[in-house]
């Protein structure tokens, strides 16, 4: 579902090549994504599609005035441990998150993370939100899950002390978001 853009996002610079998909609530914070961050994301999704992988997402987060998130950047997760149906991060995904974010992005923020569902699904586990409630509970911290079988994806975000599934904004390419 493709819908324009609602007058209560922010306001971008260029041309408004902009995509809502799915639903964006009023009070929710918007997640913008850039279309080639996603296409890397899903492509990287489908590298193994026999057991679960994952990665962070980066970028902007602003807090002045109109607040909203701008994912940028994607980062697989190093040493994590993939299985059929689950994915752990191990303190050296940490450590090496940590250290690539120093070194490579050292203006972006930490903005959720990404796994897959190979063929069931798109949803959080329970082992999800744990690690949702642990690592990522800043209540702008998002989550997104790709199923390179079926080729759905989503993301989840922090609403009322609940972390529900939610619309998100594709931003076209050349564009930025105005500060
Ligand atoms: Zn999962």
């Amino acid at each position: 579902m493709i819908e324009p853009l609602p007058k209560t996002l922010p306001v971008l610079s260029g041309s408004p090549d902009c995509s809502v998909i799915g639903t964006i609530h009023d009070d929710a914070l918007p997640i913008y994504i850039r279309e080639a961050t996603l296409e890397q994301i899903l492509d990287y999704s489908e590298r193994d599609p026999s057991q679960e992988i994952g990665g962070f997402l980066l970028g902007g987060l602003h807090v002045d005035g109109s607040e909203y998130i701008e994912i940028r950047h994607f980062l697989p997760a190093f040493d994590a441990r993939s299985r059929a149906a689950s994915l752990t991060f191990t303190h050296e995904t940490w450590a090496r998150l940590t250290r690539d974010v120093d070194e490579q992005f050292p203006d972006e923020v930490v903005l959720g993370w990404h796994h897959t569902h190979p063929n069931f699904g798109i949803f959080l586990s329970a082992y999800d939100l744990f690690i949702h409630r642990h690592f990522f509970s800043e209540p702008w911290q998002v989550a997104l899950v790709v199923d390179p079988h079926r080729q759905e994806f989503g993301f989840f975000q922090w609403r009322h002390e609940e972390v529900v599934d939610c619309g998100f904004i594709c931003v076209g390419e050349g564009l930025g978001i105005r500060d």
